[in-house]
């Protein structure tokens, strides 16, 4: 299985290829350029970014989640930190 992962600000893309050769409309691509900053692109008919940094550029609109779930074949999925549950954590077991 081909992963392909990038870090942005506040979280990482992980694409899976396998399921990018199935794809019929790039549409993690096509939201990027509609509500992001076109990071991404297509290339040997899989999406990678732009350039080797261009993932310092995103805006985390997270658009292109989004879109390769509800339109692509569901192979990107953004990782995000879940800022403050340490923190939950404690409370709730000192309630
Ligand atoms: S929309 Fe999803 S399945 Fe299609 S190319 Fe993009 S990441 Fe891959």
């Amino acid at each position: 299985m081909a992963i392909y992962e990038f870090p942005f600000i506040t979280g990482k893309v992980t694409i899976d290829y396998e399921k990018c050769k199935d794809c019929e409309n790039y549409a993690c691509v096509k939201a990027c350029s509609l509500f992001g900053r076109a990071i991404l692109r297509v290339e040997d008919g899989k999406p990678v970014l732009i350039s080797e940094d261009a993932n310092k550029r995103c805006i985390e609109d997270l658009t292109c989640e989004l879109y390769c779930q509800t339109y692509g074949n569901r192979g990107l999925n953004i990782i995000l930190d879940m800022f403050g549950l340490e923190a939950y954590r404690y409370k709730i077991e000192l309630s």
